[in-house]
């Protein structure tokens, strides 16, 4: 049993101020593997207080300095990856190859990707030559709160911590408290790159505790957050009061227009992207649109793939996927298929209960609808587990407004070899990112959704922007 009840403060592990232990659980034997603390009020204080002392220092060192910082971060990380992987697939089930190949990778991508982007930056620039005496300065916003989910824990915790850190920023990391332990190796991380005291601070905590401390904190600046609508809707609520900036990184429900003339592994390659990390991605096309002509070709196929899809826990090696990560997601997952059902969906595979091979563990079987209609709850709901809904279209024009209609706009997905039409769906696709052909989006391209998915763009310039507060100078020279 592993024992983490401290906080990283200051540049120490220190006791809560109040026990309040909390464990975590291992999805793949539904038994606790963990026991870490939950945070109250003093604690978020004194992070918070610790990030504010730190942030006079620490916003006045060069652009330089905190490269090389990231240089030795990302040296620790990669040292320390085969623990980082066997620390995520245990707290939220992601099997290990998938683990090391995808979940710590990404994170290892994005602090290469941020340390790129923070040598190439202009944090002064000038206006241009109407203007020769002006200069526009970029200055770190100040102390940062940042809120992570658990399903691509190191993607997600790098995506904030390392633009903040090159921005000058400082900061307190509440990781998810469903999955912690990543985050807790992370903060051994940085204390071993040399990150000085206060300058990254974690505290455990649920969302109606250190979650809600943070976002209603005088002295915080800016948070950013992702995870579920319903909680960027209260922490928008709670940071109103101090007129603090936040950026949201919500849900999404991705629509994957599969045209008559798409490649052949199209409707494959969309059915794995759906399940793929056990379909626990914001950007997951859940809603796969097929024309008309090839429908029923790629319902069989969906259900070919469904089929071959393996379920197993997550220490075991191998292609498999793993369970979901909570007793509350496996609940949640099975009402909506209930529903689905209820709701006159075609089952195509999959369905209500544990796959064959499981009797423990929250697994869930790797499930395809077809004939959904784009108003049934399955089409509507993040479900957050590997569920397929296929829907028929006629048309382009229909594809589109089916597509849009969504109160989401984090990714979708255009499959056809007319280079036209693929450029006429970007424009038309209400989503942050549109991702055609199964072409992944380059390292450092902006990651962030439109309408209920949100308002912030992580990674590259775009999330290294986001830690910036912009000043506008005139009389320099
Ligand atoms: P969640 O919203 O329940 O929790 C996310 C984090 O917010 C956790 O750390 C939690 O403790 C905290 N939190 C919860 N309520 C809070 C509150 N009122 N105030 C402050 N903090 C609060 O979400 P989850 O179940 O951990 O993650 C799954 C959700 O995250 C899904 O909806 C998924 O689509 C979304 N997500 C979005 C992105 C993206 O970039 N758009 C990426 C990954 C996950």
């Amino acid at each position: 049993m592993i024992h983490k009840k401290e906080f990283y403060i200051d540049g120490r592990w220190i006791s809560p101020s109040m026990a309040h232990d909390y464990e975590v659980i291992n999805p793949s034997t539904e038994e606790v593997c963990a026991i870490i603390s939950l945070g109250g009020r003093d604690d978020t204080n004194l992070a918070v207080a610790a990030a504010r002392e730190a942030f006079s220092l620490w916003s006045h060192s060069t652009p330089a300095e905190r490269v090389e910082l990231a240089e030795s971060i990302l040296a620790k990380y990669l040292e320390r990856a085969d623990e980082m992987a066997e620390a995520i697939s245990l707290e939220m089930g992601a099997p290990i190859d998938m683990a090391k190949a995808q979940q710590v990778a990404a994170g290892a991508g994005h602090i290469k990707s941020f340390i790129r982007t923070a040598k190439n930056f202009e944090f002064v620039s000038e206006l241009g030559a109407h203007a020769p005496g002006d200069r526009i300065i970029r200055e770190a916003v100040g102390v940062c709160g940042l809120i992570t989910p658990w399903n691509w824990p190191m993607n997600q915790v790098t995506l904030k911590v390392m633009p903040a850190l090159l921005a000058g920023c400082t900061m307190v990391l509440k990781p998810s408290e469903v999955a912690p332990l990543s985050s807790l190796l992370f903060a051994e991380i940085l204390h071993e790159a040399g990150v000085p005291a206060g300058v990254f601070n974690l505290v455990n905590g649920d969302g109606a505790g250190v979650g809600t401390q943070l976002s209603g904190h005088p002295e915080v600046d800016l948070i950013s957050f992702t995870g579920s609508t319903r909680a960027g809707r209260e922490i928008l609520r709670t940071a109103a009061e101090t007129l603090k900036r936040v950026h949201l990184e919500l849900g999404g429900k991705g629509a994957n227009l599969i045209f008559a003339d798409a490649d052949e592994k199209a409707v494959k390659r969309g059915v794995l992207h759906c399940f793929n990390n056990t379909g626990q991605s914001c950007n997951a096309p859940t809603r796969m649109f097929v024309e008309r002509g090839i429908y029923e070709q790629a319902v069989e196929t969906a259900r070919e793939v469904a089929e071959a899809t393996q379920t197993a826990p997550a220490n075991e090696a191998g292609r498999h996927i793993g369970p979901v990560v909570s007793k509350v997601q496996f609940d949640k997952i099975q009402t909506l298929i209930e529903k689905g059902i209820d709701e006159g969906a075609r089952l195509v595979a999959g369905g209500p209960g544990r796959p064959y091979n499981a009797n423990r563990g929250y697994f869930v079987r790797p499930t395809v609808f077809a004939d959904v209609s784009n108003d049934m709850t399955i089409a509507r709901e993040e479900i957050f587990g590997p569920v397929l809904s296929i829907i028929p279209f006629d048309d382009e024009q229909q594809a589109v407004a089916l597509a849009n209609d969504t109160p989401y706009g984090l990714t979708n997905y255009v499959q056809s070899q007319s280079d036209e039409r693929r450029q006429r769906l970007a424009r038309e696709l209400r989503s942050g990112m549109v991702e055609m052909n199964g072409q992944p989006r380059g390292a450092g391209a902006p990651f962030g959704g439109m309408k209920a998915s949100g308002n912030g763009r992580e990674g590259g310039i775009w999330g290294l922007e986001e830690f910036l507060e912009v000043k506008s100078v005139s009389g320099w020279s």
